[in-house]
């Protein structure tokens, strides 16, 4: 079948690279034009596991095509995904100038049949916005075209996302026209030959639904790490109470991990939109507002830990020190550094007058991207290089690589011989028994 895809960021790519690995003819188009470049040249702009040979070999096999040309894309496209972003605006909702944007493009182009696929996470109501985009374009042209528009949410995870796409466990499709969802069923068939994994539903619901899921994902973070701030203070370690509770089914043993906090282009984006739904529908969502002061609060929480280690409040102890940071990424295994916890991180040992060495396996280039040239950040190479004349060591990132590092070389490595741990890494007794101080998120004795 044929599809276009407006948008090649992780869901237009990733989604484009899965629809052509099963056999069908992708159009992806973006405005931006060195991305597809880079594209058409072998060059896939983020790090995906699996991703980037499954693109080059769709794209020699001419199933997955780039361009900036939003007519030839549409001219292709029997159906016509719209995977572009959706920040948040001032107040938190969501900017839904880019799917507006597409919506108008496709309505300007569109001149045979189509489902039109919204991908993005939108607030409820936007497809019908959408709709009326498109549907405005084609009056203002004096033609009819028949088109249908569809949502369906993508839940694919960064770090996992191929496999996600490849395998989903789900595929919500809201629509209102059962030859829509016929047409969407015959589009996915090859990624649930097992099991049928349709979940069909009204346009509204499923717009919710993807906020449902984001938001639930987010609260389980946050309720950890409300749970790890109590555990500091009533001396109690939150890795044995996750221990305890993981193995309910009911509560059940993922993201429950206490830390720094939840970061990336979703969670915090997605959270923010949905209570700004709900106020603007004369609700006010205590949680989800509760959800995100938490995360927030987390976000500072390792340097809190770092003041209370030099100075117990003052910035003076911190100020000329030399922090070893592991891990830019928002979560392992993706390059994507978007409202992740280590910014926080640095943002504030900068403001006290420390400087850091930084490492990350995947997101350096992104690091270097956003921080440029400073005399207060070193990017390494390695982790090992991080630590070269650091006196402190601050794990951001729960790469694998960082899971079991030499204790005793760190000792020796770290002028002051101390670690903050902001995911739980380590066995604290194991690194005090190297001679290292050591501060957890949430492990009794860190306040
Ligand atoms: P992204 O920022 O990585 O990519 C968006 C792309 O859209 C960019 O390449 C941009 O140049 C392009 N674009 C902007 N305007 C365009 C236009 N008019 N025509 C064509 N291309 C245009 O975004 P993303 O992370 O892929 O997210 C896209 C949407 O999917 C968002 O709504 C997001 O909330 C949702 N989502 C993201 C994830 C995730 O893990 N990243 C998961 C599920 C859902």
């Amino acid at each position: 079948m044929r599809v276009a895809i407006f948008g090649t960021g992780y869901v237009g790519l990733v989604t484009g690279a899965c629809l052509a690995e099963v056999g069908h003819e992708v159009v992806c188009v973006d405005v931006d034009a060195a991305k597809v470049d880079g594209l058409n040249n072998g060059v896939v702009p983020i790090y995906e596991p699996g991703l980037a040979p499954m693109v080059r070999a769709s794209h020699a096999a001419g199933r997955l095509r780039f361009t900036t040309d939003a007519a030839a894309a549409m001219a292709h496209g029997e159906f016509v995904f719209i995977a572009v972003g959706t920040p948040p605006d001032e107040d938190g909702s969501a900017d839904l100038r880019y799917v507006l944007a597409v919506a108008r493009t496709i309505g300007r182009h569109l001149e045979r049949p189509a489902v039109v696929v919204g991908k993005s996470t939108v607030p409820v109501g936007t497809a019908d916005k959408v709709r009326a985009a498109i549907a405005a374009e084609l009056e203002a042209r004096g033609v009819e075209v028949a088109f249908d528009v569809v949502s369906n949410p993508e839940f694919l995870k960064e770090g996992d996302a191929v496999a996600d796409c490849m395998r989903p466990d789900r595929i919500v499709v809201g629509a209102d026209n059962p030859a829509a969802v016929a047409r969407m069923r015959r589009l996915y068939a090859p990624f649930h030959r097992n099991r049928d994994r349709f979940v069909v539903m009204d346009v509204r619901s499923a717009e919710l639904t993807k906020y449902a899921a984001n938001a639930m994902l987010a609260t389980k973070i946050s309720f950890m790490n409300e749970i790890a701030n109590i555990a500091e203070r009533v001396g109690a370690d939150v890795e044995a109470v996750r221990q305890g509770i993981g193995s309910d089914p009911r509560i059940g043993w993922h993201f429950i991990y206490p830390g720094a906090g939840y970061g990336g282009s979703c969670f915090p984006k997605d959270v923010q939109a949905l209570a700004r739904t709900a106020r603007q529908h004369g609700h006010g969502a205590q949680l989800l507002e509760a959800v995100e002061a938490v995360n927030d609060r987390q976000k500072g929480h390792l340097f809190e830990l770092v003041q209370h280690h030099y100075d117990r409040g003052e910035d003076e102890g911190v100020r000329g020190k030399v922090f070893a940071v592991w891990g830019l990424a928002f979560k392992p295994n993706t390059d994507d550094m978007r409202e992740a916890s280590s910014r926080r991180l640095l943002a504030q040992l900068w403001e006290a007058g420390a400087s850091v060495r930084a490492y990350d396996p995947e997101a350096m280039d992104e690091a270097r991207r956003i921080y440029g040239e400073r005399d207060d950040l070193v990017l390494c190479g390695s982790a090992q290089a991080a630590l070269e004349g650091a006196d402190a060591l601050a794990v951001v990132t729960e790469w694998k690589e960082f899971r079991s590092p030499d204790f005793a070389r760190l000792q020796a490595a770290l002028g002051d011989a101390v670690v903050f741990d902001g995911r739980n890494l380590y066995e604290p007794d194991e690194v005090e028994a190297a001679g290292l101080a050591y501060y957890g998120v949430g492990r009794g004795r860190s306040v």
